[in-house]
């Protein structure tokens, strides 16, 4: 396994993540246990701040969807980014921990009237309108509360990357945003501009999710200048804010091979720069939205081993006291991951085993094939990079209270998020009288 951020081996052969020894995190905090290591998640905000904010102008803000809870809203606001919300409970999170409400981009492609009535009454800094339904909604909301709205339109570049590769696909077909293609984008830009409460600002895309491919990034800024430009000839507007959205990509398994984010800086300035002095326009001001490049490496989750089920010749299967409860990304896209056996970090592999959540499914996996030293009932297994898309995709299936996250940091563990209990789970319930 891959150390991520502060992690080591200690004296006694065990996983350390931020100066804990993970075998007293689990035996103090119970299992499955989330620790999300402080130091490596701000020292990725600050890569993301001095690339991009420090060394060209250009705005970061973190994507929330990837793991928000009250603490770590506290840390990107210390640190200077923004924050991209994608719902009423997310925007509630973050204003709930006295997030700057200027700071927060308002995402999503189905905002409810309610949830766009919450942004205009905290005054977000920006809405993220994805459709034209949203754009008369917000403007007529927006009417209603005296307000005007900041808008950033969400556009289809036409490119779609996935890790290794990147296509142009033209690709129509999507739930979010407004094509650029067939003339709807454009349609949207004039619309915008129309509406006496809607102040347009600027051009968003979001390309895809773990991409390692940096020049996908150079092709999309050229994609997106084109039409930055053609919006001026048509209009006489400068778009003045061009959102590149996320999809940096991290180290999950061996053969990930993650760009430097100064790099991805680099790559996706000398592009803005050189189409700006080509269409003789100002620069727009650059926005970019990590969320798993931040997160991901940050977080590890620790399980407890339980039944070991050996198929001779088939399969050995190490169940463990999760799974797709908490981490329901192998089920939902095949994900993969690496870990180790939090007290056994220094022997040597010598089984290939896979391991199993404790669901009712038989996708409820989290890793197929992994070599691990022998493994017993009671080891604690920690599965790293589920700083992303885990917590915040978990569900109570088969009634598991989700995990616990403690903080971790210098030695020190403290809990951020509490453990659900067994009345957490019926405290939502009500019987009717009949049934009393
Ligand atoms: C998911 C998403 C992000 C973050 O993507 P990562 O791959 O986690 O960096 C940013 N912007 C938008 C619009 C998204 O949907």
């Amino acid at each position: 396994m891959k150390l991520n951020g502060t992690m080591r081996v200690n004296e006694k052969g065990h996983l350390e993540i931020g100066g804990c020894d993970s075998l007293d995190l689990a035996r103090e905090f119970g299992t499955p246990l989330y620790v999300l290591d402080e130091m490596c998640f701000r020292e990725s905000c600050r890569d993301y701040y001095h690339s991009f904010t420090q060394s060209y102008g250009a705005e970061v803000i973190y994507a929330g969807k990837t793991l928000l809870n009250l603490a770590v809203c506290r840390m990107v606001e210390e640190e200077g980014l923004g924050l991209d919300v994608v719902s009423g409970g997310e925007l509630f999170t973050a204003l709930k921990a006295g997030f700057p409400a200027e700071r927060i981009y308002f995402h999503g492609n189905n905002k409810s009237y309610a949830e766009l009535a919450m942004a205009l009454e905290a005054e977000v800094g920006f809405f993220m309108v994805d459709n034209l339904c949203e754009l008369e909604l917000l403007n007529s909301l927006a009417e209603k509360a005296g307000k005007k709205a900041t808008v950033i339109l969400r556009v289809t570049p036409g490119i779609e990357a996935h890790t290794h590769s990147y296509i142009r696909t033209g690709q129509i077909d999507s739930k979010f945003g407004l094509v650029i293609e067939n003339g709807q984008a454009m349609a949207a830009v004039k619309r915008a501009l129309e509406l006496k409460k809607i102040d347009f600002k600027g051009l968003h895309c979001h390309i895809g999710s773990q991409i390692f491919e940096l020049e996908s990034y150079s092709h999309t800024v050229e994609v997106m200048m084109a039409f930055a430009n053609k919006v001026f000839e048509e209009t006489g507007c400068h778009v003045k804010v061009l959102d590149l959205g996320g999809g940096l990509g991290v180290y999950y398994v061996e053969g990930d091979q993650p760009r430097p984010v100064k790099d991805y800086a680099a790559v996706t300035m000398k592009a803005v720069l050189e189409k700006a002095a080509e269409y003789n326009f100002p620069a727009p001001k650059i926005i970019v939205e990590p969320g798993r490049s931040i997160s991901g490496p940050a977080g590890t989750t620790l399980y407890t081993v339980g039944a070991i089920k050996d198929i001779p010749g088939i399969r050995k299967y190490l169940a463990v006291d999760g799974g797709m409860g908490d981490n329901p990304r192998l089920a939902l896209y095949q994900a993969r991951y690496e870990a180790c056996l939090a007290g056994k970090v220094k022997q040597q592999p010598s089984e290939l085993v896979s391991v199993a959540g404790k669901c009712c499914e038989s996708g409820d996996m989290l890793i197929w094939d992994i070599e691990l030293p022998s493994a017993e009932t009671g080891d604690i297994l920690a599965v790293s990079c589920t700083g992303a898309y885990n917590y915040s995709m978990a569900m109570n299936y088969n009634r598991l209270p989700r995990p616990a996250m403690v903080l971790v940091r210098g030695g020190g563990a403290e809990l951020i998020t509490r453990r659900e209990s067994y009345e957490d789970l019926v405290s939502h319930d009500l019987i009717p009288e009949r049934l009393r």
